[in-house]
């Protein structure tokens, strides 16, 4: 994978580069739609001022963007396992976040409950994305955070779910701190040090006590791994997906003066959101360094939107604008993140589409670029991106699925479930079985529910969800007061309304 363009026919004799590119992901987490300068709405906003984000920029020039892309849910663990299987968190029964062993995080509501969903998230056993690259004799790189599988089961550990490496990855969603001299640790002192928290970050000890952030030591590891694959001469999948953007929200002082006239929550999380840039930058570096910047395809997105319900300065629920909402709803703030793709020789320069894209999408796009056939008797639902890179427009609808009451308040953070088809989106409420319906062409914001006045669409896109549902074996909230599942209530007449008294 070591060869300059004079060189190219005699690469292509031996391994080619086509049927075997490196793939990177760079799965931030919690990085929101309008976490970057990067422009994903039609017009520049005060975020994309805000923001310095030139490696992202960087990325859209030599690559493609998606204005609608997707992850497969509102919090972590459900994203994560999607990438990993390609099913959506619906199929995969991984519906929320994981945390101890067959312990279930949803916070209490006083009118449902979870169903009976996959506690410890992904274990070994079905088929995943990087045991499969490694089948084909891929290195697979893990590194940062990983959240895949509940403390104390196997899915803990990335090195369980086909990962070669493991770099400071374990069951926990957040670090206990992005400091070196914390030692990463959630004691932030030395008198702390000797007593252990699950928030510890693993396997770091090179930087303790060192002034690092920790997105610097994960980009110096991811970086050291490149280099080590490519004096190998192995093609590589590198998973990097930082901590950061996700709480605690702490600064890194060699930012900060960029940020100097935002309120201090805000400004340290604009320097989390630089150091993931500098990261980016860093690894783009190295696939220029190593000659390989042409064989490998490089995908840039988040695992869910950006928190806005709490920990943050500025006006709550107001950080995704133009999009309703953040972290853990429903609405588009909820699960409408950045995405990039380069792909040289498919992706387009500087494209930008429109078509709907979610995470699971990577699972068959990745197999697809690695030509390694899907497994038999494995049902994703994903779907290969690359005809849309190429300028296909399929039809599609995405459900997304969270049968869980989440641990912040705000617009959309209830249960839900919900479709895209083309420009609408429906949600359902399990709560009071409300339906909401939007435009997204026209209202990218959800401010104009239309299910009164278009009746018909209602109906149309309810038995859309309803078809959904049932294909995916999806597992609706439990109503505490029958103890049975919720159910879609009829549409009966176009005319009414199922919130109509009539
Ligand atoms: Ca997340």
């Amino acid at each position: 994978m070591m060869f300059g363009p004079l060189l190219l026919g005699a690469t292509l004799l031996a391994t080619s580069p086509e049927a075997n590119p490196n793939v990177v992901v760079v799965l931030v987490d919690d990085l929101g739609w309008q976490d970057t300068s990067v422009p994903f709405h039609d017009e520049r906003t005060p975020f994309n001022d805000r923001y310095h984000t030139p490696n992202m920029e960087r990325l859209a020039r030599e690559g493609a963007l998606f204005t609608d892309g997707y992850a497969s849910a509102p919090v972590c663990t459900p994203t994560r396992a999607s990438l990993l299987t390609g099913r959506s968190p619906a199929r995969n029964r991984i519906t929320y976040w994981t945390f101890d062993r067959n312990t279930d995080t949803t916070r209490r509501n006083p009118s449902l409950e979870a169903p009976a969903w996959n506690l410890n998230g992904v274990q070994p056993g079905v088929p995943l994305l990087p045991e499969l690259l490694r089948s084909k004799g891929y290195r697979t790189i893990h590194a940062g955070k990983a959240h895949w599988g509940a403390h104390d089961t196997a899915g803990a550990d990335p090195q369980a779910l086909g990962f070669d490496v493991n770099i400071a990855g374990h069951a926990s969603g957040a670090p206990g701190s992005y400091l070196g001299t914390h030692r990463f640790m959630n004691g932030k002192s030395a008198s702390d040090f000797s007593r252990s928290s699950k928030w510890d970050v693993p396997g770091l000890e090179r930087y303790h006590d060192r002034e690092i952030y920790l997105t610097e030591a994960l980009q110096e590891r991811a970086v050291e791994e490149i280099d080590r694959a490519c004096s190998d001469e192995v093609p590589f999948f590198l998973h990097f997906a930082p901590y950061a953007v996700h709480t605690p929200i702490m600064a890194n002082v060699r930012h900060l003066e960029r940020y100097e006239g935002l309120d201090r929550k805000e400004a340290a999380y604009a320097t989390m959101i630089e150091s993931v840039d500098v990261a980016l930058g860093a690894i783009l570096e190295a696939l220029d360094r190593n000659g390989v910047a042409e064989e490998t395809v490089v995908v840039f997105t988040s695992d869910n939107g950006g928190l806005s319900a709490h920990g943050r300065g500025g006006v709550a629920h107001r950080h995704n604008a133009p999009l309703r909402s953040g972290k853990g709803s429903a609405y588009e703030g909820g699960v409408r993140v950045p995405w990039i793709i380069r792909w040289p020789g498919v992706a387009e320069s500087g494209g930008r589409h429109d078509a709907v894209v979610v995470t699971q999408d990577l699972f068959p796009t990745i197999l697809s670029a690695a030509s390694i056939d899907p497994p038999r008797d494995h049902v994703i639902d994903g779907r290969d991106i690359r005809p849309v890179l190429e300028g296909a427009t399929p039809d599609r609808t995405v459900l997304f699925h969270q049968p869980h009451t989440w641990g912040a308040s705000g617009p959309g953070i209830e249960p839900f479930s919900a479709v895209r088809s083309g420009p609408l989106k429906l949600i359902f409420f399990h709560g009071d079985r409300r339906f909401e319906l939007y435009d997204l062409e026209s209202d990218p914001g959800e401010t104009m529910e239309l299910s009164r006045r278009n009746p018909q669409e209602l109906r149309r896109m309810r038995d859309l969800m309803h078809q959904e549902l049932i294909s995916q074996q999806a597992q609706l909230s439990i109503d505490r007061s029958s103890g049975l599942p919720v159910v879609l209530p009829a549409i009966i007449r176009s005319d009414t309304h199922p919130g109509d008294d009539t």
